[in-house]
């Protein structure tokens, strides 16, 4: 079956977008693009994307799919079982993709979990989005996250907790380079696993081709991951001069994920008292670092964590609003969602409206370059795609958060 996509603007992921062109969907691929007049007798179902803007689906660099968005994450792993996790971590991918992100790179597994769901969705047994997975973070013995994590000790350790998650079917490895908010008796300003340990995993994870990525909040840490060879940095509170520098002359993408922390401190009255603390204390110098980076000329990739508290899987959008509140432009922000997210995690098939990728496309009202809202907000996409296949029709509508897709088949007994 072929669509044709005409009549509105196109933005293919990184250049402004543009008037005047068709779009051509077959068998979940991008056929066709061109001027609308080479369309005159096409035969396929036909589109009318007036007033609209096609663009590709969104990609968040930055998500956990085994974690509900509950308020204590350490809580919230030990009282939900591994089955339980599974099922709901399915779901969890699902409310992603009916948000707009055709891919996700997950960011910290639980007992290989997310492997599973990438797997089942990759084989076609659900419809989900792309899932790029780091398995278990590799921290340092009672380092942030450790609870869900592989905790190693030494540059061989570290090595062999790579190894182990690439045996798992790792795509990329995360490492925890600082502390961070939601693990009780960690400082996020404080390095965790040292400057020869991550190298030792970075230079691992490369001799099989996976990127690396470093949870880094203080500048030390950053530091360590950076001039270890990291491709990206979760979070970066504090970057400082020297901070920015390395990072930009490394060409490291800034992962900001302003949603976590804006999240977080929506409910304040609900959180444990470590989360709230050490939110409030950090939520500013955050958003600076974030947008001294971008100013700089420094390489933004969405991410949002989902999964933190508050900050649920379905509403990852919000963080284009994030960006463009601090400052950033709209085009950019964009890009930091679409092309950017595709270059750092290294598709090379999907993440921009190019012939012969895969049709992974949004249709938003309006035009996002303009008005961020129009990505934004849920309320003005229009259709979202995965490889050709109707998001919304097939799976439904975006949901509210935790909301269950259907009626329950019965009430509880007792
Ligand atoms: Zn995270």
């Amino acid at each position: 079956m072929k669509s044709l996509y005409i009549g509105g603007l196109v933005f293919d992921g990184r250049a402004e977008p543009k008037e005047g062109l068709g779009v051509v969907v077959e068998d979940g691929k991008i056929a066709r693009i061109a001027p609308a007049g080479e369309f005159s007798g096409f035969s396929g179902t036909r589109i009318d994307t007036s007033g609209c803007t096609l663009m590709p689906g969104l990609i968040d660099c930055h998500v956990h799919l085994v974690l509900p968005g509950e308020p204590s994450v350490m809580a919230s792993i030990r009282s939900h079982s591994v089955q339980d996790t599974v099922m709901r971590g399915l779901e969890l991918a699902q409310s992603t993709l009916r948000g707009g992100f055709t891919a996700v790179r997950d960011l910290g597994g639980r007992d290989y979990i997310e492997i599973s769901i990438r797997e089942t969705i990759n084989a076609g047994f659900q419809l989900g989005p792309t899932i790029h997975c780091a398995g278990k973070v590799i921290c340092m013995t009672g380092g942030h996250g450790w609870f869900l994590g592989r905790e190693a000790d030494g540059p061989l350790d570290v090595v062999k907790a790579v190894r182990e998650n690439i045996k798992a079917g790792a795509d990329h490895i995360k490492f925890i380079a600082t502390g961070g908010v939601a693990t009780p008796n960690v400082d996020p300003m404080l390095a965790q696993l040292t400057l020869e340990e991550i190298s030792a995993g970075i230079a691992e994870a490369q001799r099989f081709g996976r990127k690396s990525t470093a949870h880094a909040q203080g500048a030390p840490g950053i530091l360590n991951a950076v001039r270890g060879g990291i491709h990206s940095i979760e979070h970066g509170f504090q970057i400082t001069d020297e901070v920015m520098a390395e990072m930009i002359k490394r060409n490291v993408y800034l992962v900001a994920t302003l949603a976590a922390l804006d999240r977080t401190l929506s409910k304040p009255g609900a959180l444990p008292y470590y989360i709230l603390d050490k939110g409030q204390r950090f939520y500013e110098m955050h958003r600076q670092s974030t947008l001294k980076f971008y100013k700089a000329g420094g390489k933004l990739a969405l991410g949002t964590d989902a999964g933190t508290p508050f900050n649920y899987h379905g509403e990852n959008a919000q963080e284009l609003k994030l960006l463009v509140d601090l400052g950033i432009s709209p085009i950019d922000a964009i890009r930091a969602g679409t092309g950017n997210a595709a270059d750092l995690i290294g598709f090379t098939d999907r993440g921009y409206v190019k012939e012969g990728y895969w049709a992974d496309l949004l249709l938003v009202k309006g035009n996002p370059a303009k008005d961020i809202a129009a990505a934004a907000d849920r309320a003005n996409h229009r259709q979202v795609l995965k490889s050709g296949i109707d998001v919304h029709a097939t799976l439904g509508p975006p949901l509210k958060p935790q909301a269950p897709r259907f009626p329950q088949l019965a009430p509880p007994t007792f």
